[in-house]
């Protein structure tokens, strides 16, 4: 889709919204702000990444989804314990943030709208973003 087509569809949209009752869906998604990672390291090699059931639930994502992704990202294996996630090496908290905002951005904002009432779907082998917003399907990259 050309930039121009974008922006009509984006006033498109726009315009729906104003017209609906679920107006207040848009300042929602402009209230999206997920908690700040949190984390500390338990001995010399383990990043516990403490509020990660917090994350997983604001973003609304499977947490073995973003643990999956962020143990190929990080190269690293990550294991669930307890709502904290335990990456089996020592990662700082910008590293850990950024990867975290790399995958919302990715799976969970809607391409199309940029709003982030979405479900990330499987249709065969296919990844989708499904926006409850604007109804838009969009494909996104495998997670490994
Ligand atoms: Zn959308």
């Amino acid at each position: 889709m050309d930039m121009r087509s974008k922006e009509a569809y984006i006033k498109m949209i726009n315009e729906a919204y104003k017209k609906l009752p679920e107006y207040g869906l848009r300042v929602k998604a402009a209230r999206f702000k997920p908690p700040h990672v949190q984390l500390f390291y338990q001995g010399k090699n383990k990043t516990v990444f403490a509020n990660f059931k917090e994350v997983a639930e604001y973003i609304n994502r499977d947490p073995d989804v973003i643990r999956k992704f962020l143990a190929h990202e990080l190269a690293t294996p990550a294991t669930p314990s307890d709502g904290r996630l335990i990456l089996h090496t020592r990662i700082d908290l910008q590293t850990l943030q950024n990867t975290v905002n790399f995958f919302i951005k990715r799976y969970v904002k809607c391409p199309m709208c940029e709003g982030y009432d979405t479900q990330l779907i499987k249709k065969g082998k296919a990844l989708i973003i499904k926006c409850s917003i604007c109804g838009a399907e969009s494909p996104v990259p495998p997670i490994k």
